[in-house]
């Protein structure tokens, strides 16, 4: 669905990306996963062509990601960034409903989707009519999911969608987007740093390291037949909280 064939991207002396080659399938979740400034928001940007590689190609569907491609292609790819992007000058309605507007809409089938939207995420309506700083972190990520969405979009981008709430909310919004990629059937390409998120996301893992991939494939192959010293210790440095109480016990 997604392809980057020797994709390279730099800022000043900085490398985000790195001759990357790269098949996202379609119909998947693809987590990218990695440490910080490892070029996972960059290889989101790219896929998406809000950033142009310095070299190589991103093709979508059939057709190559170019300055005059790119705005019909954006409109077939939902995109979510890290900190949820919405206008807090709009209210939930006004951003979800943004893009079918400026692309001529009427107003009962613009309302017909977010109501459909509404019951999909599982948002109280009466959220919508309020303005972002008035939404809970997870409210706020609702209503962010909604807008990328409204367009029904085969590709679905979603940088760290929920690295910024609570542990508790974080749990609920994992257990019902993947309720949703699996529903829509989607093309979605994840963005963490949380191993156990990816490894509950993902049907396939890409585990990022300067602007290259160290290792992709499915979590468990990473766990079991890690590629490299730098997989293991990526995977160890984030062993779970309560693992030091087994060991104290062993
Ligand atoms: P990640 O999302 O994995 O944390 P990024 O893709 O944001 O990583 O960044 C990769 C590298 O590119 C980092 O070194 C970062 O500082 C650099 N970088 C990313 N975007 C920019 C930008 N707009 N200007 C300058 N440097 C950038
Ligand atoms: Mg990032």
């Amino acid at each position: 669905m997604i392809t980057l064939d020797a994709v390279s991207k730099r800022y000043g002396d900085a490398v985000a990306v790195q001759d990357l080659s790269l098949s996202v399938p379609a119909e998947e979740t693809t987590v990218l996963i990695g440490p910080s400034g490892s070029g996972k928001s960059t290889l989101l940007r790219l896929m998406i062509g809000l950033t142009r590689p310095d070299a190589g190609t991103v093709v979508v569907g059939d057709t190559t990601l170019t300055a005059a491609t790119a705005p019909s292609l954006r409109r077939r790819m939902g995109y979510v960034i890290q900190e949820g992007g919405l206008f807090p000058h709009l209210t939930g309605r006004g951003n979800v409903a943004l893009m079918a507007r400026h692309l001529g809409w009427a107003a009962d089938r613009i309302d017909d989707r977010i109501a459909d939207l509404t019951d999909l995420v599982q948002l109280d309506p009466d959220r919508l009519e309020q303005y972002p700083p008035e939404l809970s972190g997870g409210q706020r990520q609702r209503v962010s999911l909604m807008r990328a969405l409204m367009l029904d979009p085969d590709v679905l981008l979603l940088d760290e969608p929920l690295g910024a709430l609570d542990p508790m909310i974080r749990a609920d919004l994992q257990d019902d987007l993947r309720a949703i990629f699996r529903r829509l059937g989607k093309t979605v390409v994840f963005v963490t740093h949380d191993i156990g998120e990816a490894g509950f996301f993902g049907d396939r893992v890409v585990l990022l390291r300067s602007g290259e991939v160290e290792q992709q494939g499915p979590m468990r192959t990473l766990l079991d037949d890690p590629a490299s010293p730098f997989v293991t210790d990526f995977i160890q440095a984030q062993r779970g909280p309560l693992e030091h109480l087994h060991e104290d016990r062993e």
